[in-house]
């Protein structure tokens, strides 16, 4: 089979960790009889250098005609002056917008032998944090009407709309229940009903949702009692589903909670197979060019893509059991690195994957 993967390297890191993820693919490729096709093109600060803008026509061409997008991060302090349009990261929003992918999935999950980079106590993590957060990714206040005026009570004011329609609700919840359904069955979708309009739209929409999965659990919670929760007993969670800048600060808590950001990969879906792949953290500019950022979420994003986009459950298992068992080895980045552990460096870490993938599949 011949698939067609676009590939935006993106800023800082950006190019390091992609580069591990091609590699890993490629040895799947060989290892499985596929055909991986990869089509680089440009996006963020790098794009911004070459075109002028962040999300060039070309880019967003290429996305849509290939199967999926793999992609590493954007931005960086070099871009930092520019402002609203024009900025690096306005590529990532443009780019869902257009490919449509109204659905996040973030797993956040501890691997065993990673206890002991988590920050929380030991027994809270005795069971083990096994979360996938569903996060709405093209609407609410990243994408309501914004702007500046002078009218503020003291002085200029700026404001940013959170806005949700029936539509964007019913679809994401959807995608939640679906999901939890090959869980442990159970939905918390977090908000905060107890102050704005739009999550009480949010609430009576995911609780008419639920009437059409009898098997499921949902519970509601509102977002200040959810951070505080995903810190006190993660165990309790299976399926979040929030909003998007609610699931833009919980994943991020959620991922701490497992170790690190480093290791945190997602998907980006909507209608169809296609979808965007890409690790959850940013381009992280103060660690780029230096052989030491983690590339294990990049390359668990590219194991998300072949079991979402293509059906290759088994590639994929493969690649999540590699990494499994190099951590289990004792190999760190220095992100995820304890005492007595042994500390590799990006390329070295995505090599040990590699040669684990035969023998783990
Ligand atoms: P960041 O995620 O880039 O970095 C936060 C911290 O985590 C840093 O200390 C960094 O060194 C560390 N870190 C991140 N990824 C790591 C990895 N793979 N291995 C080891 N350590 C890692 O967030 P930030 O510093 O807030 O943002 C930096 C830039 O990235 C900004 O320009 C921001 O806008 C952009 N950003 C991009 C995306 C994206 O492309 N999806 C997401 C978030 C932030």
């Amino acid at each position: 089979m011949i698939i067609n993967i676009a590939v935006i390297k993106g800023d800082g890191i950006g190019p390091e960790i992609i580069d591990g993820a091609i590699d890993v693919l490629k040895k799947v490729e060989e290892y499985y009889g596929h055909r991986f096709l990869f089509k680089e093109v440009l996006a963020g600060g790098s794009a911004i250098d070459v075109t002028g803008e962040p999300l060039p026509k070309e880019t967003i061409q290429v996305c849509k005609e290939c199967d999926a997008v793999l992609l590493g991060a954007v931005g960086g302090p070099k871009w930092d002056h520019l402002s609203g349009e024009l900025r690096p990261e306005k590529a990532l929003l443009s780019l869902r917008e257009e490919l449509g992918l109204y659905a996040n999935l973030r797993p956040a999950v501890l691997y065993e032998s990673l206890k002991g980079a988590s920050p929380l106590r030991d027994e809270l993590l005795s069971n083990g944090i096994d979360i996938c957060v569903v996060r709405e990714l093209t609407g609410g206040i990243y994408f309501g009407e914004k702007g500046r005026n002078q009218k503020g009570k003291l002085g200029e004011a700026a404001y940013d709309v959170e806005i949700y329609s029936v539509g964007e609700v019913e679809r994401i919840a959807k995608v939640a229940f679906e999901i939890a359904a090959k869980r442990k069955g159970k939905v918390t979708s977090i908000d905060k009903a107890n102050v704005l309009e739009s999550s009480r739209l949010w609430r009576s929409v995911v609780t008419n949702v639920a009437k059409q999965y009898v098997d499921i659990e949902l519970e509601h919670m509102y977002v200040d009692n959810a951070a505080m929760q995903l810190i006190r007993d993660p165990n309790q969670f299976d399926v979040i589903v929030t909003s998007n800048m609610f699931g833009d600060i919980l994943s991020d808590e959620a991922s701490m909670i497992t170790g690190s950001i480093g290791m945190l990969p997602s998907a980006s879906l909507g209608y169809g197979s296609k979808g965007m792949y890409e690790p959850i953290h940013g381009s992280a500019p103060d660690i780029s060019g230096k052989n030491i950022a983690n590339p294990i979420a990049t390359i668990l994003s590219a194991a998300m893509m072949l079991r979402h986009s293509f059906k290759l459950e088994e590639e994929a298992n493969s690649i999540e059991k590699a990494v499994e068992a190099v951590l289990r080895e004792g190999y760190r980045t220095a992100d995820i690195t304890s005492a007595g552990m042994k500390l590799v460096g990006t390329k070295e870490m995505t090599k040990l994957i590699i040669n684990k993938l035969g023998v783990m599949s």
